[in-house]
């Protein structure tokens, strides 16, 4: 693997680089694979994923090293949104977070860079029933791939939305908390990405340092005074991490945060060049992960007089009684929530957020809000698969264990089957997980996995 020079020249000054053990850990071709546990599904440890005394990862409650890595995709688990395979040293976002926010109040969060939805997930799992978030993504590709994960993870408590950052101005002082985890030159990820190396220039660094500072200077009106912003990239480059922050405390009233961080987990905090910002470091020779940067800023409380909270008033289509007793049996907590419907559909939504759904409306582009229920047709409710892989799924619904195989099966939508003494709409589950609906017909099963997530590899 050739590290470009001018890369390596550029950290030789950066508090924790080391050429040669930078260089070696590059050549040794190591891979590490880590996954997050779902605490939203984890019904019991049995899962095979957890078989083994798995490694955990130091800095994440869920985070674990898997010894090689599986084929995820033939692992239904991974489908049912029970794990998310992600980058060991980007789960530290939930040390910054619960070292800098109170979380047992009621907050909003915005993840506004958030595809595919690693970061997203983190947050939904750490967040209290009570907290709403964000995860906003504003390439329009990329918001299929966000919007899938996040409705595997199955929560009820995020709204995913397709805006540029700008458009978060329509919501002045109104996040609690901002992650910005910033799309960047990526050398941070050059040991899992080698091919990433050819894309790398030192010109590419600059034009991601400006549009980084375009992106914060856009979302800073959006968080509170007192809230707090955090920044990542995956890239090494100081023009790109303590720059940034450099850049931040001057043009806004912020505070840096300093966290604790055992000398143990091998990160490295640096100070930024006007000595002001708390900054820490992930060199892939030094922790069990890929290259990452990481700070947290409180805003300061500001003069500026506050605009007016909108009072946007959006007609939105509500449920009679009659329909509400239809989705009941259907639901956890069935009380907890509230509805509306969208085209044919009905949505649930936990009930704290029907005064703040209004304005979150009348501002950005929601692509998809709490979990959707399904349609209900002649006082039936034709389940949607949103539902079965929600965690607001009622435990008594009518459901079937199946093993491995006939799970992938399933997942590839290929005939199931299976001998049923029962008719009707029943939930699929591998390891208690649920992983859809099946529909059992006088002579024949039909199988509702979406067409669009199938499994097409054998
Ligand atoms: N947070 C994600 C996760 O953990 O799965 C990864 C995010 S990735 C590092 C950066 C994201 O920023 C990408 O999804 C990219 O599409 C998005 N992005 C690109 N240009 C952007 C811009 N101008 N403003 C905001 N986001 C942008």
């Amino acid at each position: 693997m050739n590290l470009p020079e001018s890369l390596i020249q550029s950290l030789q000054n950066i508090k924790g680089f080391n050429e040669e053990a930078f260089k070696e850990v590059h050549q040794s071709g190591g891979q590490i694979t880590s996954v997050r546990l779902n605490p939203g599904k984890i019904f019991n440890s049995q899962f095979p994923i957890f078989n083994s005394q798995l490694e955990k990862v130091q800095w994440n409650s869920n985070g674990y090293y898997l010894p090689e890595r599986p084929s995820f995709t033939l692992d239904p688990l991974f489908h049912a949104g029970t794990y998310y395979v992600q980058e060991a040293s980007s789960m530290f976002l939930e040390e910054t977070i619960k070292q800098t926010v109170d979380l047992s109040k009621p907050i909003k969060i915005l993840d506004l860079c958030a595809a595919p939805g690693g970061k997203s997930t983190l947050i939904q799992s750490i967040i209290s029933k009570e907290s709403l978030l964000i995860s906003n993504e504003v390439i329009k590709t990329r918001v299929n791939i966000l919007t899938e994960n996040i409705t595997k993870w199955g929560a009820v408590n995020v709204i995913v939305t397709n805006n540029d950052p700008k458009d978060f101005q329509r919501l002045p002082n109104y996040f609690d908390v901002i992650v910005v985890d910033a799309p960047c030159s990526g050398s941070g990820l050059f040991r899992k990405d080698p091919n990433a190396i050819n894309e790398w220039s030192e010109n590419n660094v600059a034009l991601c340092a400006q549009r980084q500072q375009r992106i914060l200077a856009d979302i800073m009106p959006s968080l509170k005074d007192g809230g707090v912003l955090i920044y990542s990239t995956c890239s090494y480059s100081q023009e790109e991490d303590e720059a940034i922050g450099d850049w931040l405390m001057e043009a806004f009233k912020v505070e840096s945060l300093k966290l604790k961080v055992d000398e143990a987990w091998g990160i490295v905090e640096t100070v930024s060049e006007n000595g002001d910002a708390f900054c820490y470091r992930f060199y892939p020779d030094k922790v069990k992960g890929e290259g990452f940067f990481i700070v947290g800023f409180r805003k300061k409380n500001s003069a500026e007089v506050k605009s007016q909270k909108s009072k946007a008033k959006r007609n939105v289509d509500k449920l009679n009684s009659k329909e509400i007793e239809i989705l009941k049996p259907y639901m956890y907590n069935g009380d907890d929530f509230f509805f509306i419907k969208q085209h044919d559909d009905v949505i649930a939504l936990p009930s704290w957020l029907e005064n703040e759904l209004p304005d979150i409306q009348s501002s950005l582009y929601i692509k998809k809000a709490g979990v959707r229920l399904g349609a209900i047709i002649r006082n039936e409710l034709i389940p949607a698969h949103d539902l079965a892989v929600s965690n607001i799924i009622n435990p008594s619904v009518a459901r079937l264990e199946v093993d491995k195989e006939t799970a992938l099966q399933y997942l590839r939508k290929e005939a199931i089957k299976i001998e049923l003494d029962t008719r009707g709409w029943i939930l699929l589950t591998h390891q208690q997980a649920g992983i859809g609906w099946i529909k059992a017909m006088q002579n024949r099963i039909n199988n509702y996995y979406p067409k669009e997530w199938r499994i097409l590899n054998k």
